[in-house]
């Protein structure tokens, strides 16, 4: 008998038909196979969007302990659904919230870090024979605070869950049946990736393939928690995330990701002396706005430009400081541009392949895209662009590095 941990997203929970006949189906398949099942869930399709809309109705600057109050409400809807759904079924089942669950976290509300999970109540439950549902997204602060883990967070509840119990798997049910060399929306033959390391997983979710949030992958490498991401609407074998091994080198360009969640901000004419990047971004720390890519300009005359992006939801807060910064140092003004993009190319055989930068460059400029920023790692090259030419540029790389074909039948660069 094993213990499985199943995840359902907000498409596979987005409604009853879907709740009682795909995934309440999904989860006694499993059940009747003799494991033991723990099933978080994500709030019902656009219901999170609906609750952030309510409170922005309100005031774009909420409060965020209380935002995380309203927007945490849909996952607790959805696993209550759900458990009643299997209960009608013949299935006991019970939903638990993220505190009755035991899931503690910081206090970053709105994107709130688990610090440790209780799992007594779950195993309580789980030794009754009971299927246990959690809500996803979740978590409670020492002083009994709700906290939400960020958009997506409903993996990272249910990798964390996995660790915590010490799972044999954790599967994460969703509308695609995999994770796929690029965004199947965008590019129509994109491919689905059978075997993937977890550090490749890591840098497509950070870099914006929205199917696994960054979090949970980072849990996952942690505790070498296997995960898989298959589809709740068929039968497949999904694709599988674990530790790299030596063939894995031999694909250089494992998949493409791209971002369209960041926004760029331009400090012009900075004095070019020591301290004052420690100034901007230690200003930006201070608020807990993380920053992605920083570039900063040849100086001339003594002065030069700083660039960087962060998330669009931090944006304007980042420009308040960042406005506040420029004028104590002495720089000439900050330009905000919301309308950029960040497109990347992932693979671990970029470590052993020369030319891969060249080709990307090459293949954007054919198409008359221009790079606004670059920044590349051992296995990544990101390139920010103009907003309006995300999916041209996501389907011209996907086909000059042929990953519409089998690995097996890539040319090599
Ligand atoms: P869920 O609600 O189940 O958590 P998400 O919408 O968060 O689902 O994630 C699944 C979506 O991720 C897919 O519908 C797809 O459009 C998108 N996606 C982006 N990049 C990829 C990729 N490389 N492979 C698969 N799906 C991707
Ligand atoms: N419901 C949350 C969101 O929409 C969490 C999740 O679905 O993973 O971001
Ligand atoms: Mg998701």
């Amino acid at each position: 008998m094993a213990l499985v941990v199943q995840k359902f997203g907000g498409t596979s929970m987005g409604s009853i038909d879907r709740i009682v006949n795909r995934v309440a189906q999904k989860v006694i398949s499993e059940k009747k196979k003799g494991n033991d099942v723990v099933v978080v869930v994500s709030a019902m399709a656009g219901e999170t969007d609906r609750l952030i809309n309510l409170v922005k109705s309100i005031t774009e600057e909420p409060n965020e302990r209380d935002m995380d109050f309203v927007v945490s409400t849909g996952e607790q809807v959805s696993a209550g659904l759900l458990s009643i759904a299997l209960n009608n079924l013949g299935f006991p089942a019970v939903a638990l919230s993220g505190w009755q669950a035991g899931i503690r976290t910081d206090r970053a509300f709105t994107k709130a870090r688990i610090l440790s999970i209780n799992t007594d109540k779950i195993k309580e439950y789980l030794n009754e024979g009971k299927i246990v549902v959690i809500t996803g997204f979740q978590g409670i602060t020492e002083n009994g605070e709700v906290t939400t883990l960020g958009r997506g967070g409903s993996d990272t509840s249910a990798v964390a869950i996995a660790a915590a119990l010490n799972a044999d798997r954790c599967d994460i049910y969703t509308d695609v049946d995999g994770v796929y060399t690029a965004d199947p929306r965008i590019v129509p033959d994109a491919r689905r990736i059978p075997v993937l390391s977890y550090e490749e997983m890591l840098e497509l979710a950070s870099l914006g393939a929205k199917v696994l949030q960054i979090r949970s992958v980072e849990f996952a490498m942690k505790y070498r928690v296997p995960l898989r991401v298959r589809s709740t609407f068929a039968e497949d074998e999904g694709t599988l995330i674990k530790e790299e091994d030596e063939t894995m080198e031999r694909v250089i360009v494992r998949g493409i990701a791209h971002n369209k969640n960041e926004a760029r901000i331009t400090v012009e004419r900075v004095p070019d002396k020591p301290g004052i990047a420690a100034k901007i971004f230690d200003a930006l720390a201070d608020a807990n706005i993380p920053v992605d890519m920083i570039v900063q300009n040849v100086s001339v005359d003594g002065f030069t430009d700083i660039s960087f992006t962060v998330e669009k939801n931090d944006a304007s807060k980042a420009e308040r400081i960042t406005k506040k910064v420029a004028e104590e140092i002495g720089a000439r003004g900050v330009i905000r541009d919301d309308k950029i993009a960040k497109v990347s190319i992932v693979g671990l055989g970029m470590r052993s392949h020369a030319g891969v930068a060249g080709k990307v460059f090459e293949t954007l400029a054919k198409y008359g895209i221009n790079i606004l920023m670059i920044s590349t790692s051992e296995i990544k090259i990101s390139c920010i662009i103009d907003e309006k030419f995300t999916e041209l540029a996501v389907r011209v790389l996907h086909e000059a590095f042929e990953l519409d074909k089998d690995e097996k039948e890539r040319a090599l660069i």
